[in-house]
């Protein structure tokens, strides 16, 4: 390093610039400190104090550093104290219009399934622990006869997420063994989880069957050998292939594999427990359909239309989900207690159907009409003009939102918002707005479009939480 320029440093320094040496000593801004100190112990504070005084020192020899700032170094110390020990896992607004939005959480848990988190987590509980015998219980005994209710299958069990239920089903049934799909159904979720990669680590060779756009009967049936371990449905729910297409659904094929003595397995990817077209919603397949049609086992998440945790549900028959249950790798990739206690109380919800849409966030929200949210929109207007201006103007405008998480991908559902548009025109301009809107305290996610930004209010239950915070981005933008 070399030596800081003199005439910098000392010769022309401006007589509000603070020198290295007036900076207090570790010990005295401790002492200063003390309250802070004793609220979070020495080890943390004297860490934050040492890196504060390291930067205020480089600043210091820069010539940098204004006297008045070491007026306020103890509030300094604190805040960075504070901060360090906020969570870098935030709640955040969700105007992007998506519902189900994987990056941001999916599924907002029903108040019940909150209450019972939080009832069941501070405390030992029943998860394993047979209250009748006094003996050693299965979780899977907790949830089980719930889930064979709601679906109609023989047996059940859940694990950590779809993707688990997925490669657990698909090792526990054809690990060294075939597996058949059709070329239709080789769908990519996201991140890594491509359908014939999950096949090879799950230990099963793929044999795909049919074409990209067509897949019949005679495709499975030719595929079927004495390897054959599993014949595989795959629920395509991230893209739709449209045009000159065929596929072989469950009914037609469940007959087919029990000819052959194999199991006939279904991802549902999202699987609804409700039919959702009753609600106005895009129908999705549900497992109670595709158990009825004949499949052995049928997997779907927690977290996407079923409205609770993050969770894998396998439902099916005994004998399919019973080698899944006995599976070595089913240990690995069990429920924790945590989305345990929401799942059951989520799934206790559907016992009572007419309350379904109020009780289960992801409803309510999915359900919500147009004109509601345009309404509100028509609410928000003025504040939001006035928070934006003189750099943006905004207008309510109908927007088309979407269910999300793979759910229904071509479906759109009618709704409104709020476009922000840069009077100066520019995507920078725009682009610090969508920066300073996700540094808000409770950030809030929008979405651009076409040199506008978006905030589609579908999910804006409590609108409270964006009035509240326009003063602190009317400070951001100044
Ligand atoms: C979402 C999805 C999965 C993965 O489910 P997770 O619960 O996210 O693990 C698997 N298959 C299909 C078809 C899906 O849509």
């Amino acid at each position: 390093m070399t030596a800081p320029d003199e005439s910098v440093v000392h010769g022309s320094k401006a007589p509000d610039k603070a020198a290295p040496k007036e900076l207090p000593a570790l010990d005295k801004l401790l002492r200063d400190c003390a309250p802070l100190v004793i609220e979070h112990g020495h080890t943390l504070v004297a860490r934050e104090a040492r890196a504060l005084l390291d930067a205020l020192r480089s600043r210091a020899v820069a010539g940098e550093l204004l006297r008045a700032e070491l007026s306020g170094l103890a509030r300094t110390l604190a805040t960075r104290v504070q901060a360090r020990m906020q969570p870098a896992m935030r709640a955040v607004l969700n105007l992007t219009g998506t519902v189900i939005h994987t990056n941001l959480g999916r599924s907002l848990l029903a108040d019940a399934a909150l209450q019972q988190v939080l009832a069941l987590t501070g405390s030992p509980n029943n998860l394993e622990f047979d209250l009748d015998t006094g003996g050693r219980g299965d979780r899977d005994d907790l949830i089980e006869d719930l889930l064979c209710e709601l679906t109609g299958a023989e047996a059940a069990t859940v694990v950590n997420n779809n993707a688990a239920a997925v490669l657990l089903g698909i090792a526990a049934l054809a690990r060294g063994r075939e597996a058949i799909v059709s070329r239709g159904e080789l769908v990519e979720i996201g991140g890594a989880f491509r359908m014939p990669d999950v096949m090879s680590a799950a230990g099963a060779t793929l044999v795909e069957v049919g074409t990209t756009n067509r897949t019949h009967p005679r495709d499975y049936e030719q595929a079927l050998t004495p390897r054959t371990g599993l014949i595989v449905k795959v629920h395509t729910s991230n893209y739709q292939v449209q045009g000159f297409t065929s596929s072989v659904d469950e009914a037609t094929l469940a007959p087919i594999a029990r000819r052959a003595g194999v199991p006939l397995m279904t991802d549902l990817g999202s699987g609804a427990l409700v039919d959702m077209a009753a609600l106005g919603l895009p129908a999705e397949p549900m497992p109670q359909q595709m158990l009825a049609a004949g499949c052995d086992v049928v997997t779907f998440s927690g977290d996407k239309l079923l409205g609770g945790p993050q969770a894998g549900l396998i439902v099916g028959s005994r004998e399919a989900v019973g080698r899944i249950r006995k599976f070595p790798m089913k240990r690995a990739l069990r429920l924790s207690k945590l989305p345990f206690a929401a799942l059951e109380a989520t799934l206790r919800l559907y016992l009572r159907p007419e309350r379904l849409v109020q009780d289960l966030p992801t409803l309510r929200l999915l359900t919500r009409s147009q004109a509601q949210i345009a309404a509100l929109a028509q609410r928000l207007l003025p504040d939001m003009a006035a928070a934006l201006a003189p750099r943006f103007t905004v207008e309510t405008v109908v927007l088309q939102s979407q269910i999300g998480s793979g759910s229904l991908p071509v479906e759109r559902l009618p709704s409104a918002g709020l476009a922000i548009n840069p009077v100066d025109g520019k995507g920078r301009t725009l682009e610090a707005l969508a920066i300073a809107l996700r540094g808000l305290p409770r950030p809030v996610i929008g979405r651009l479009n076409e040199q506008r930004l978006l905030l589609d209010l579908r999910c804006l239950e409590e609108p409270a939480l964006l009035t509240a915070q326009l003063p602190a981005l009317k400070d951001a933008l100044a």
